[in-house]
């Protein structure tokens, strides 16, 4: 079941690629593995699927501890300030950098640790109160701030789109992550390249993918229905 459901996204994200005239290597896929067990994961793994997502802290060390040291793990959640030490260099990429704050103590973390830690910026492209992320117009003044941190590097942005019955709906929230990301570009910040964008889940990757995502978060069309009762 695993093999059949990867294999349908590989195929459409190939697809997606083809229509906007992007290589496949562009695109990282994202296995978003939350709520979900090891065992399932050890399958993916088995079928050449590297790099994960997980939003909750405490499920991605646990899964770190006991899966293959060669897994890419990417935190794609909510995270507070008083759980960062348990997860700066254990994770890739953090996808959720949204305040002051969170920056300063995943700085004060990285530099305990010795390493950098590669983040993206959260932004709250379509402004829905019920969502985390900077508003389009803090992004700049927030990256100059952040980028003369010396353990943390930013590079790129991020975006939870609306949930839409249809996925062109969220066109518009894509393309405006890939406007700003250029925006900040041609700022030529020092430290600061965000030629990451991460957009699109399960609903709607191949439209993020049209417009510009190099990282895509799929879950449910991978490893189906998430049941949070368990
Ligand atoms: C759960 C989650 C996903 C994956 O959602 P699906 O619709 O199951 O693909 C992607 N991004 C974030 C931030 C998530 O929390």
């Amino acid at each position: 079941m695993l093999k059949e459901q990867l294999k349908e996204v590989e195929r459409r994200i190939q697809a997606a690629c083809d229509r906007a005239g992007r290589k496949r290597e562009e695109v990282t896929l994202i296995a978003v593995s939350k709520t979900k067990p090891v065992s399932m994961i050890e399958e993916t793994y088995q079928l050449g699927i590297h790099v994960y997502g997980e939003n909750k802290v405490q499920e991605l060390t646990e899964k770190y501890e006991i899966l293959p040291k060669d897994i890419e793990w990417h935190m794609i959640g909510h995270l507070q300030t008083n759980k960062v030490k348990y997860i700066v260099g254990k994770t890739a990429l953090i996808h959720s950098v949204d305040s002051l704050k969170l920056a300063e103590t995943i700085e004060k973390e990285a530099a305990k640790k010795n390493c950098i830690q590669d983040i993206l910026v959260e932004v709250n492209v379509a402004q829905e109160e019920s969502k985390f992320g900077l508003k389009v117009d803090e992004v700049i003044p927030f990256i100059e701030k952040i980028s003369q941190f010396q353990h943390i590097c930013v590079k790129g942005l991020m975006t939870i789109a609306p949930f839409v019955e249809n996925p062109d709906d969220n066109r518009p929230v894509f393309a405006n992550l890939h406007k700003l990301s250029v925006d900040i570009m041609n700022k030529n910040i020092d430290n600061v390249n965000v030629s990451i964008l991460s957009m699109g889940m399960t609903n709607d990757y191949e439209v993020a993918i049209e417009e510009g995502a190099t990282m895509v978060r799929v879950g449910t069309g991978i490893f189906g229905a998430r049941n949070y009762q368990i």
